[in-house]
């Protein structure tokens, strides 16, 4: 039986980029906030010490800073005549747990999504008809790029963005992204000082005419002191960025940005190791109530609240709703339902390029040091005479030349001894790797719900995954695979080595943990969980914050957009929600 403790204003499930940020705005609203984190308490000087933050066994190999599946994990199958099995290791995704999520340990690759992927079906109806989208289930996201153009600068102005606007006002910047829509301003710190790698292929794409420009980096080219007032400090591109927290106060995340701020406000509380098992609703279902979670000890409590946030990532928020019985679970069978509908990915390939005379020097790199073309993405080109919707980012972002992990080696090396050990020497140095990462639409037949079989160690159901690639997607990535061949071909390499996306979606291979859906918002309450606001339709006191709100994926990494929508649903609750607490959009 959960001992019930004293009521707060808000509670926040999860305590990562979208729980700080949202925990700020409503502390400093006044708000009385608790924020329910499952793993650990972690701080810069403590746990990303750099006498151990650089230990690529303990943090990328074995995961360290990762969610376990002995403590969370999930079903997945490709399609729903199969039978789901639980992933017993991440592989394909890694979610993140304790203070600061995922954002710990991210790349800060930064993006904007384009104008025309918030109002998608819509705009490729009218531009290409009906019966282009036909096989798939996109939808308009029910906001639109301007309504989130100030969200998306407090972001990037919170995080110390490092890049070249392309469009600020309407007025084309020389050296930004052309296709990119219009920004007030220019990014709050100039791009990063680029590496060679990443300056070659700019030269490659520029030569046959694509448009490369810096990539927009939470890892920031100078010092910077946020609206907060904290400071951070330059990267130094120690190559330890992505799966790694950062010793030098030098990616932005909830740690290096909110934390130092938000952890002195007496309104405000954290309680970690402490996971919530569900959402109690009054005896209305309309709303809710309470939280229930269990602390480090094994102990239950309820935490009773009058606003309650699931900022848990987008996979946890989807089955959270489903535990509590917030929103019906989509069956597609019949496309009813709206909890666990449109669950998309990101559609990722490759390009190696093998040369004889260069020395890129891998191990200067950072999570975003780089360059991106998005002649090829969203709406960037006309798909009229394409079999496909969509499109992808062409990046050339060396991370890392860390001496477990980097090993390129040309296709036909054997994989171990004195051969495998000569090739390394021999292409350590000088290889080229650049990707695409694509959209990803929705389609009826990829969806989350709970495993019918499976359980947790609460004995709560698992959530099930059913996905696999849209033969859409498909066609798109071969196409912009293609494009990428091309540039590759420009550069004149000894050996060009291209991974193309095949279906089957497999789940052991890491390609992107851009999960995003399953909560998606939108103008209809029988297709969108959650309306413009990311407030549910079911229970108007629970607002759902994360990329379980896109209802697609787009062909850009999705958190500087999860990080806008965050201070948009703030906003909505400040100035709307707090003032006439209800609907904020009648359905
Ligand atoms: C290796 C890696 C690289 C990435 N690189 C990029 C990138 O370059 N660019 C980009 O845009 N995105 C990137 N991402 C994705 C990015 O990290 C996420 O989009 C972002 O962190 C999402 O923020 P969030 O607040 O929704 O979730 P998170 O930051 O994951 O925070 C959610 C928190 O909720 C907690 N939680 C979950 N369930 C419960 C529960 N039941 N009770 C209590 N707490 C709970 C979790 O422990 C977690 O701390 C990357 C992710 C990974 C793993
Ligand atoms: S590459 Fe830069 S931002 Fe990333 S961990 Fe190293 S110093 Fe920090």
């Amino acid at each position: 039986m959960a001992r019930k403790l004293p009521p707060k204003d808000v509670v926040i499930v999860g305590l990562g980029w979208t729980g700080a940020i949202l925990a700020h705005e409503l502390t400093e609203a006044g708000l009385d906030v608790v924020a329910i984190e499952r793993g650990p308490w972690r701080d810069t000087a403590t746990d990303f010490n750099i006498g151990y933050a650089p230990d690529e066994l303990r943090y990328s190999v074995r995961r360290d800073l990762f969610l376990q599946p002995a403590q969370e994990t999930l079903t997945m199958r490709n399609t729903s005549s199969q039978t789901a099995l639980p992933m017993r290791d991440f592989g394909s995704f890694l979610p993140g747990t304790g203070v600061g999520g995922a954002g710990t340990h991210w790349n800060g690759h930064t993006w904007r999504f384009f104008p025309s992927d918030f109002n998608l079906k819509s705009h490729l109806t009218e531009r290409y008809g009906a019966a282009r989208i036909a096989n798939l289930t996109i939808e308009d996201w029910g906001l639109s790029y301007d309504e989130l153009e100030s969200s998306y600068d407090r972001f990037e102005y919170l995080a110390g963005i490092s890049g070249k606007a392309g469009n600020i006002q309407g007025k084309l910047q020389d050296g930004g992204n052309p296709f990119e829509g219009v920004r007030q301003r220019e990014y709050p710190l100039p791009a990063m000082q680029m590496s060679y790698a990443p300056t070659l292929f700019a030269e490659g794409a520029r030569s046959i005419g694509f448009h490369p420009f810096p990539t927009p980096s939470a890892n920031l080219s100078k010092a910077y002191v946020n609206p907060l007032g904290i400071a951070m400090g330059q990267c130094t591109a120690c190559g330890f960025c992505e799966r790694f927290g950062c010793a030098n106060y030098s990616k932005a995340s909830a740690h290096t940005t909110i934390l130092p701020v938000l952890m002195r406000k007496p309104n405000f509380e954290a309680r970690c190791s402490s996971e919530v098992l569900h959402v109690n609703l009054d005896a209305t279902r309309k709303m809710a109530k309470s939280v229930t979670y269990v602390d480090a000890s094994g102990e239950e409590w309820e935490q009773p609240a009058d606003l309650v946030l699931l900022c848990a990532y987008g996979l946890h928020n989807a089955r959270l709703m489903m535990l509590s019985g917030i929103g019906k679970v989509y069956d597609p069978s019949t496309g009813e339902g709206t909890v666990g509908r449109n669950y998309c990915y990101q559609t990722n390939a490759g390009v190696q390029l093998f040369f004889d005379d260069k020395n890129f020097n891998p191990f200067i790199a950072s999570g975003a040091l780089g360059q991106t073309v998005d002649d090829f993405n969203g709406d960037a080109f006309d798909h009229g005479s394409v079999d496909f919707v969509g499109g992808a980012g062409i990046n050339c972002i060396p991370t890392n030349g860390r001496p477990i992990g980097y090993r390129p080696v040309p296709p036909g090396t054997p994989r171990w001894g004195s051969a495998w050990k000569k090739a390394t020497a021999e292409n350590y140095l000088s290889v080229l790797g650049f990707s695409s990462q694509g959209s990803s639409y929705a389609t009826r037949g990829n969806y989350l719900d709970l495993d019918p079989t499976y359980t947790d160690r609460f004995g709560r159901p698992l959530m099930r995954m059913t996905f696999d690639f849209p033969d859409n997607d498909i066609r798109m990535s071969h196409w912009v695979s293609d494009r990428m061949e091309e540039i590759g071909k420009a550069l004149k390499p000894r050996q060009m080595v291209s991974s193309r996306r095949q279906k089957s979606w497999n789940s052991v291979p890491y390609q992107s943990t851009h999960n995003t859906g399953g909560a998606i918002m939108g103008t209809d309450p029988k297709k969108s969980a959650v309306n413009r606001y990311l407030q549910s339709w079911d229970v108007p006191n629970v607002f759902v914050i994360g990329a379980s709100a896109f209802p697609q994926n787009a062909g850009k990494n999705p958190t500087g957009t999860v990080g806008a929508l965050a201070f948009w649903a703030a906003d909505a609750i400040r100035d709307k929600y707090l003032r006439n607490p209800g609907a904020l959009v009648s359905a």
